[in-house]
């Protein structure tokens, strides 16, 4: 291994990819993730294969992605980490504090009796890929402990002893070469829309629904459980809205609604599918077919809804005006799927403010000088395999960077 140290902040698919690839070259990577567990978004997406096919969506490259990083010998991790300040003379000496994790990883076996024995739901937190270690977390919001100490059931009962609720932060200081910034994005919140998210139980976002599929394989109402027989998509939910001054497309909504659409019919067949849009942006050559396929199950209707309504039976009446007849017309469904776009992250002011670089003017943040890059969607909307691709070309541009190469070398 070579004595080049680089910082990646961010482990999603941006940073694990980057850090992969840098770890393959022979460089040290410090990787530090301000979540407990590695994989950002993506890890949460369920595989849409259809009738055993792949749809290409990406969600497996990331699990892949993961798996090479945590056991990668030139990767050290660094969860429920975040950059406190950061210095640079000739190398960047960067603070960083650590929460308590609680659990410790080296003795902990994931075997879940926390969360089995947890009286408080959601205070031991579960991750999406088994590759996390540990795979289970205390979240001191929701742990008595840490409210009242009145329970210690998880630290008792733990046969490996590898709970300590009383663990502190810690802080380290990281030396590096160069510093990539793969903070990611931040899903659009559709509170303020007048679509009754966070109001009304059964309309939820694109990225909820991803994590249903995948910790369920159903789809079912969280207002009673039980299977819906009508759902309606909506897209373009946060992007393309000059209201918002949101005026990107985020690229990859239509792709991934269209391919959860399919999964439910093929898992729900009875489950009837209406798509509002206001056109499908189809991304390469084999999501085409894949469309034309989809429309023979789905509903397109082409129409941005102007708002949803609660009826006493907990249905949704979704009003909107049909763009060929211009006439309005109402829908009636039992859930509601937003489809939220990717929005610049709010960690974008702190790298800013640290690193003194400017964000672009939607509010993304992209740079290759004086050390620092930045590598995916902190950069603007990119899919899963755009995400990789563009994180490993980045990876090369460091490695010529601290070889002392320049970077059109
Ligand atoms: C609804 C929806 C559905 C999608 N479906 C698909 C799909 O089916 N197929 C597809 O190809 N793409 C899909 N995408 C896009 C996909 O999510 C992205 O391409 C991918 O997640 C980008 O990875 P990233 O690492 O850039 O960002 P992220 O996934 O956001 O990861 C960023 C990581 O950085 C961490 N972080 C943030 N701030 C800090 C900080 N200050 N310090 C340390 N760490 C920090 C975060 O905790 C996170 O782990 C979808 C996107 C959306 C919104």
């Amino acid at each position: 291994m070579g004595d080049k140290n680089v910082l990646v902040i961010g482990g999603g698919t941006a940073g694990l990819s980057a850090a992969v690839e840098l770890a393959n070259l022979g460089v040290h990577v410090e990787l530090i993730e301000k979540s407990k567990f590695l994989g950002g978004h993506a890890i949460g997406y369920t595989c849409k294969a259809i009738e055993n096919t792949c749809v290409k969506c990406g969600a497996c490259m990331v699990e892949e992605k993961l798996q090479s990083a945590v056991f990668h010998p030139n990767i050290n991790v660094l969860a429920a980490s975040q950059v406190q300040n950061i210095s640079q003379n000739n190398r960047f000496s960067a603070n960083i504090r650590q929460e308590s994790l609680v659990i410790d990883p080296e003795k902990c076996t994931n075997c879940g009796l926390c969360l089995n024995r947890c009286p408080m739901e959601g205070a031991i937190l579960q991750g999406f890929s088994k590759n996390n270690h540990p795979f289970y977390a205390v979240n001191i919001k929701k742990c008595l402990y840490f409210k009242d100490r009145s329970c210690t059931i998880c630290r008792d009962e733990c046969p490996e002893t590898a709970i300590d609720l009383d663990k502190k932060a810690s802080e380290h200081t990281i030396e590096a070469d160069a510093v990539l910034i793969a903070i990611g994005f931040q899903p659009f919140n559709p509170k303020d829309k007048p679509y009754g998210y966070g109001r009304f139980n059964n309309v939820v976002t694109g990225l909820d629904l991803e994590r249903m599929l995948k910790q369920s394989g159903r789809v079912k109402k969280p207002s009673d459980n039980k299977l819906p027989q009508k759902i309606a998509f909506i897209q373009c939910v946060g992007s393309r809205d000059a209201k918002l001054n949101h005026l990107w497309c985020s690229k990859v909504c239509c792709g991934s609604a269209l391919r959860m659409a399919r999964l439910i019919k093929e898992r729900q067949p009875k489950t009837e599918i209406a798509f509002f849009y206001m056109d499908v942006q189809t991304f390469g050559k084999d999501f085409e077919p894949f469309y034309r396929e989809a429309q023979k199950d789905i509903r397109m209707i082409r129409a941005i809804p102007g708002d949803i309504y609660e009826m006493d039976d907990r249905r949704l009446k979704i009003n909107f005006v049909n763009n060929s007849t211009h006439e309005t017309k109402e829908e009636i469904v039992d859930l509601v799927v937003l489809s939220v776009g990717i929005t610049p992250v709010e960690d974008i002011g702190t790298m800013s403010r640290i690193f003194k670089i400017g964000p672009d003017e939607s509010g993304f943040l992209r740079t290759d000088h004086n050390g620092v890059f930045t590598a995916g969607t902190v950069q603007g909307p990119m899919s899963i395999p755009e995400t990789i691709a563009n994180s490993g070309s980045v990876a090369w541009k460091i490695k010529k960077y601290i070889d002392g190469l320049t970077i059109d070398d």
